[in-house]
């Protein structure tokens, strides 16, 4: 059975993409079947899998529609060694015309289940915004990794992301919960970062990763090269602690 899990955080540039490409890449480097679902219409998960999403001739936006099956759609990440379900922007379109399709909510799950025997993690990148492809994604996750940086404002922002997954988890979906939050972008010098890392574990103890991902260059750089960092420059610092979150989610998934 696979293990799925959305990357998600409602604010824009806080690490969400990076980690999903980055941990696809390091579980398909760990041996873990993996399957990287791009949800939002921007496909930079997509273009960092060194898949170009303007070559696309059919993309989640078909399989969500019902447009096309999930052959079709799915593409190999020539680098990255996991499966992609790519977006380009007709998913942008998809918000408007999922309203009016039966189970609109559901239509991610459905179609995930075909495949489930296929794959060990499948990793849902979210739209910046808690919107109806969103909602897609929370309701077919077992868990929601949360990436943030250890920033004052990052706080404030968490308690509507985690009042909405509580209202998913009441209405829509029993089995989902917060596996973790992600600290991403580090940087230990800035003594602000530590207090807020400080107060996450505090605050919210074990769902705290161990592993801490520094602001580090060459995972920046890496999506220009339509690689994920840990391909890309496997011994850079951002490289490493991406492979070490790898390996704590695995030991987490055993859990389930
Ligand atoms: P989101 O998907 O949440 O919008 P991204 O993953 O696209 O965020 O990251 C936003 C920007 O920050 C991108 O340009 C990305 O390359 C950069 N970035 C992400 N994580 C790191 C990191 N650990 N170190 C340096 N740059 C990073
Ligand atoms: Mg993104």
């Amino acid at each position: 059975m696979a293990r799925i899990f959305c990357v998600a955080n409602q604010k824009g540039g806080v690490g969400k993409t990076t980690t999903c490409v980055n941990l696809a890449a390091a579980l398909a480097q760990a041996g873990q079947r993996t399957l990287l679902v791009d949800l939002d219409p921007q496909g930079n998960a997509t273009m960092g899998s060194g898949i170009d999403k303007r070559a696309l001739k059919s993309s989640i936006y078909h399989l969500l529609v019902g447009l096309a099956d999930l052959d079709a759609v799915r593409v190999a990440s020539p680098s990255g060694g996991y499966d992609v379900l790519p977006a380009n922007r007709d998913l942008a379109g998809a918000e408007v015309e999922l309203v009016n399709l039966d189970q609109r909510e559901r239509r991610l799950r459905n179609t995930l289940q075909a495949f489930d025997a296929d794959y060990d993690f499948v990793l849902i990148d979210c739209p910046p915004s808690l919107s109806l492809l969103t909602l897609n994604g929370l309701c077919c996750a077992h868990g929601v990794i949360i990436p943030m940086q250890c920033e004052y404002y990052a706080l404030e922002g968490l308690s509507d992301l985690v009042n909405s997954i509580k209202k998913v988890h009441a209405n829509l979906n029993r089995d989902l919960k917060i596996i973790g939050l992600l600290r991403v972008m580090f940087d230990p010098r800035m003594t602000l970062q530590q207090q807020v890392s400080a107060q996450l574990e505090g605050h919210f103890g074990d769902k705290v990763f161990r592993a801490i991902v520094p602001r580090n260059v060459r995972l920046a750089e890496a999506p220009s090269h339509g690689m994920p960092g840990v391909v890309f420059d496997k011994a850079a610092k951002g490289a490493q602690a991406y492979m070490a979150f790898a390996h704590e989610m695995i030991e987490r998934a055993k859990t389930f």
